[in-house]
C-alpha cells in the first residue's frame, strides 16, 4: 500500500477510510471489517417475512454497495469472496432458519445474465478483476494518482507497461503485471490514448472489461417469456425457478430421500412433477382454459416441454396480447405453486373457481396500477 499510495508506510495510520493499509497481499484477516459489515447488514433484515424477490434485491444492495469500494481498490482473496457469497446465498434461500439445508440454486447459476438463464447478479471475482483494471488504465494514460506517477518514476521508467519486468514490486503491482496477458487481447495504447478492442475510449468502463472476463453460459430461448414486459416480479422469479427446473417439487424431494407425501394436491396423481403440476394436471388445464378463453391460442402440448415451447412461441412478440398472455400465464403458474405450498403446509385447498378468481384478482390489481402509471405519464406530458 505504501507503493500504492506513494507514501512511506511508517507515516501512515493503520486504517484509512476504513480500509486496511498494507503493502503485501490483502489477507483474510484484513478483510474482517468487510465481512462483519455484510454479516451485520444481513442480520438486520427480517428474512422470514420477505419474498425471494425482496431478498434478492437486498442481496444486490449488499454486493453492489458494501463491497464496491473495497473491490475498486483491492483484489479480494478468494476465500473472502466465497464467504460473502455464502452469506448472501444462505440469506436468499433461507438457510440457517432451520427449514432448508441446501441452496435451491447454486450461486454461480444466479450470476449469469438473464439472457443466459441467470438472474443477472454480478459474479464478484470477475467484477473485482474488472474494477482493478482501472489502475492499468490510469497507468497507460499516466493519470489519476500519486501512485501512478510513482510507478512511472520507479517501475516503468522510460519503458512500456507491457514490457516491464515483474520484479521488484508490491503485491498489487505484481498482480497487475500478471493480468497483462489476459488484457492485451482487448486493451492497447499508443501516444494518442487507450483503446479497448480497437476503439479509442476516453473513459474507463468496468462493464466493458467485465463483459469479456465474466463467466458465460449458453443463451436461453425463454428469456423473453419471463423477463420482457411483465410487471409482477414475484411471479417472474417463481416462473424462473420453474422454467430453469430449480423448483423443489415432489419427484425431486422423493429423489433426495426426504420424508413426506409426494402427490399432487389438486388431484389423485401419486407423484407431483413439474410436468404434471404446470401442464398435465386437470386443474391446471381447466384453469388455463378459463383464463385464456378470450385468446385465439391454439391448443398446446400436454407436457411441460410442450407447454413451455408453446408459451415461448405464443408470447414472444411485444404486442399487447402477447404481453397480457405472458402475464396471465405467469400469474397462473405462480398461483398454482402458492396454492400447492399452502396446502402442503396444512392450508385448505381452493376449488377451481377459487383458483381462477385468485389469478384474476391479482391481475386486476396489477393492471389497475399499470393503467394509473400510464395515465400519470400521459397527464405529465401535458
Ligand atoms: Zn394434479
Amino acid at each position: 500500500m505504501a507503493e500504492f499510495s506513494g507514501y512511506k508506510l511508517g507515516s501512515l495510520p493503520v486504517r484509512y477510510l476504513g480500509l486496511p493499509l498494507l503493502s503485501g497481499k490483502l489477507t483474510i484477516r484484513a478483510c474482517a471489517p468487510l465481512i462483519d459489515r455484510v454479516t451485520r447488514r444481513i442480520a438486520s433484515w427480517k428474512s422470514k417475512t420477505l419474498s425471494y424477490v425482496g431478498k434478492f434485491q437486498l442481496v444486490m444492495s449488499v454486493l453492489y454497495s458494501l463491497t464496491q469500494f473495497w473491490m475498486s481498490i483491492f483484489i479480494l482473496p478468494k476465500a473472502v469472496i466465497r464467504s460473502i457469497e455464502k452469506l448472501c446465498s444462505d440469506f436468499l434461500w433461507g438457510l440457517g432458519d432451520g427449514a432448508r439445508k441446501k441452496a435451491v440454486v447454486a450461486w454461480a447459476r444466479i450470476t449469469y445474465p438473464k439472457k443466459e438463464g441467470g438472474l443477472g447478479l454480478r459474479d464478484m471475482s470477475s467484477w473485482n478483476f474488472a474494477c482493478v483494471t482501472r489502475h492499468i488504465w490510469a497507468i497507460l494514460l499516466k493519470q489519476g494518482s500519486l501512485w501512478v506517477a510513482w510507478i512511472w518514476e520507479y517501475r516503468i521508467k522510460r519503458g512500456s507497461f507491457w514490457d516491464v519486468t515483474t520484479k521488484p514490486g508490491s503485491w498489487l503491482w505484481l498482480k497487475l503485471l500478471k493480468s497483462r496477458d489476459k488484457l492485451r487481447v482487448w486493451l492497447s495504447d499508443d501516444v494518442e490514448g487507450v483503446y479497448w478492442k480497437g476503439d479509442h475510449l476516453e473513459k474507463f468502463s468496468i462493464k466493458k472489461v467485465w463483459e469479456e472476463v465474466r463467466p458465460k453460459s449458453r443463451l436461453v430461448a425463454w428469456n423473453a417469456l419471463i423477463w420482457k414486459g411483465s410487471y409482477i416480479p414475484k411471479n417472474q422469479f417463481l416462473v424462473w425457478l420453474v422454467v430453469s427446473d430449480y423448483i423443489v417439487i415432489g419427484d425431486k424431494i422423493q429423489g433426495w430421500g426426504e420424508a413426506g407425501s409426494y402427490g399432487c394436491v389438486f388431484c389423485p396423481c401419486p407423484l407431483e412433477t413439474r410436468s404434471h403440476l404446470f401442464a398435465e394436471c386437470g386443474v391446471y388445464r381447466q384453469a388455463f382454459a378459463a383464463l385464456f378463453v378470450n385468446f385465439t391460442c391454439q391448443n398446446h402440448g400436454n407436457q411441460w416441454s410442450g407447454e413451455r415451447a408453446w408459451a415461448s412461441q405464443q408470447f414472444q412478440k411485444r404486442i399487447e396480447a402477447a404481453l397480457a398472455g405472458r402475464m396471465i400465464w405467469q400469474a397462473l403458474i405462480a398461483a398454482v405453486w402458492r396454492e400447492r405450498c399452502k396446502v402442503k403446509y396444512g392450508g385448505k385447498l381452493l376449488d377451481l373457481e377459487g383458483l381462477i378468481r385468485l389469478v384474476k384478482s391479482e391481475l386486476i390489481v396489477v393492471l389497475a396500477q399499470l393503467a394509473e402509471l400510464v395515465a400519470s405519464k400521459v397527464l405529465n406530458a401535458f
